[in-house]
């Protein structure tokens, strides 16, 4: 007993321990999820910290040129109205006119027009080379409009230089208030190019320059057709527009990739700077780790579950195997019904049950009439056949499920009644010999009523007291005997008295 109990609390354990074994890794995968989790977190802090220090340094420098030229320009514009300056010689008046003006690597042209756009004074020529700007969209702007200030127009390709420019103008004012020209400053776009193009933004990355009408000035990496595009009504633009500073991720109009915008205003002026970072390049890095490691926890996690359940699957089948065996070791192997073991056991816990409660216990020892006969007769194999049937009958006589059938010898069986009273026992031994009269085995010519038992009967009654325990038994036993030699085919009863003593003066009690 002790020793089933240990097993049976070392399955419970095992069982723990398969539990553990399928939870522990699961747990394992959500805590490996969570890390991965703030990788990927961490991977965007970056990128946006990065986005953001970088669109910093971009639009400090693009600010600081913008303001150089602009001053060049507002220079130039306030050295107009120089006293003397009509009368001077064309070199002096050059010196006079751009004494403020910047030359820069990326500046392009810098001119002086008249009210009719004729070039008055060109900051890299004396005499000036000649043209007519009385076109250009600045022009007519300041022509149309005072106190603009400094106008920045959409790119121009220079009439005189031939590269793509971005045009800074400001308007000159006669005394008088009336239009008389414009000062023009241009600067190369090949800047923007060179500026950005100093940087690496991984796969997919961009930076952009818009005027804030939509107009494209500058991408990197650029294509022919995004210089001058318009992306006015684009969604990302609106949002650069609408916040003027800011992120954000959006899909982009050009090229359908979704990126990490990063955007400002240029200080004051009209112009839109952004930086872009596609997201999977953002999360290139991160997800090559999280592929990875997720990869092998999956495989380390699905080997100790897996491990875990052949590990349970084989406790299971040496579980079901050991009940069948126990099962095996109580059984007997011709009838099916319990055997001795199994009866000794039962009759004992039984015994120890009926003594210790208020409930009467019966005992019925079965035994065949004649049964040497039918093997001499018909041979092992009928006499078999015949125990076979009698067990059926026997098992058929009972239907409490606290009742026990069991062939306790060669053809003896014993019927183990707990609660059951003599009356009862009575009752059942009827059943058997009723059961049993029905008995045939037509194959050997055995018809109805050719098989009987003859049937001893003891009961103990509540309170039999201590030590009527092995009686029961032998009271049945010495019952059989009675039954036998008062002619077979019948019951013979011997009870206990209600105060018997430990050894009982046990009574029997009359024959069916
Ligand atoms: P009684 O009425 O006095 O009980 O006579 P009986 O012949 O039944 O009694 P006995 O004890 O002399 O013989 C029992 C016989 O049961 C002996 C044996 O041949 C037979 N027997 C015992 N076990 C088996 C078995 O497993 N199979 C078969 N076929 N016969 C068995
Ligand atoms: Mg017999
Ligand atoms: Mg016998």
């Amino acid at each position: 007993m002790v020793s089933w109990r240990r097993f049976g609390s070392g399955l419970r354990s095992a069982r723990t321990g398969i539990a553990l074994g399928v939870l522990a890794p699961i747990g394992m995968l959500a805590v490996s999820g969570l890390m991965l989790l703030d990788l990927r977190r961490d991977a965007w802090d970056k990128a946006e910290q990065t986005s953001r220090n970088l669109l910093q340094v971009l639009e400090r420098d693009i600010a600081r040129n913008i303001e150089m030229y602009d001053l060049s320009i507002r220079g130039t514009v306030d050295n107009l109205r120089a006293p003397g300056l009509a009368e001077a010689e064309a070199p002096l008046r050059q010196l006079i006119l751009f004494d403020r003006a910047a030359t820069a690597r990326d500046m392009g042209v810098m001119l002086v027009m008249n009210e009719h756009g004729a070039v008055l004074a060109d900051l890299d020529a004396v005499p000036p080379r000649s043209g007519n700007y009385a076109d250009r969209a600045y022009f007519q702007v300041h022509k149309a409009r005072t106190g603009l200030g400094l106008y920045v127009g959409a790119p121009i390709l220079s009439r005189l230089t031939g590269e793509p420019m971005l045009p800074f103008s400001r308007r000159i004012d006669k005394p008088d208030g009336s239009f008389g020209g414009v000062v023009l400053g241009t600067v190369k776009l090949s800047y923007f190019a060179h500026l950005f193009g100093e940087i690496d933004l991984g796969h997919g990355g961009a930076i952009n320059l818009y005027l804030n009408d939509g107009t494209r000035l500058m991408r990197y990496p650029a294509e022919e057709a995004d210089i001058g595009a318009n992306i006015a009504q684009a969604p990302t633009f609106r949002r650069f527009l609408r916040e003027g500073r800011g992120s954000f991720v959006g899909t982009s109009v050009r090229d359908g990739v979704e990126r990490y915008y990063t955007f400002t205003r240029i200080g004051t002026s009209p112009l839109i700077l952004n930086v872009a970072l596609a997201t999977t390049a953002v999360e290139a890095e991160w997800r090559a780790r999280a592929i990875v490691i997720g990869s092998i926890l999956l495989v380390l996690c699905g080997l100790t579950i897996a491990l875990s359940l052949l590990f349970g699957r084989e406790l299971r089948r040496r579980e079901a195997m050991r009940a069948e065996l126990a099962a095996l070791s109580r059984t007997d192997a011709l009838t099916g019904l319990a055997n001795r073991r199994c009866f000794e056991d039962r009759f004992a816990r039984a015994l120890e049950t009926a003594r210790h409660g208020a409930q009467p216990l019966s005992l019925l020892i079965v035994d065949a009439d004649h049964f040497k006969r039918y093997n001499d007769r018909y041979g092992h194999p009928v006499g078999d056949a015949v125990l076979q049937g009698l067990a059926r009958s026997l098992a058929a006589s009972v239907h409490r499920p606290e009742d026990l059938v069991s062939r306790i010898g060669g053809e003896e069986f014993a019927l183990l009644l707990p609660d059951t009273d003599e009356a009862g026992a009575q009752r059942v031994a009827d059943k058997v010999h009723a059961e049993v009269s029905t008995l045939a085995v037509p194959s050997a010519g055995i018809g109805t009523g050719a098989v009987t038992v003859s049937i001893g009967l003891a009961s103990l009654r509540p309170g039999g007291g201590r030590g009527a325990a092995p009686d029961l038994y032998r009271l049945a036993d010495a019952a059989l005997y009675e039954a036998k030699s008062g002619g077979r085919n019948q019951t013979r009863s011997a009870t206990v008295p209600a105060a018997a003593s430990p050894r009982g003066t046990l009574q029997l009690v009359g024959a069916s």
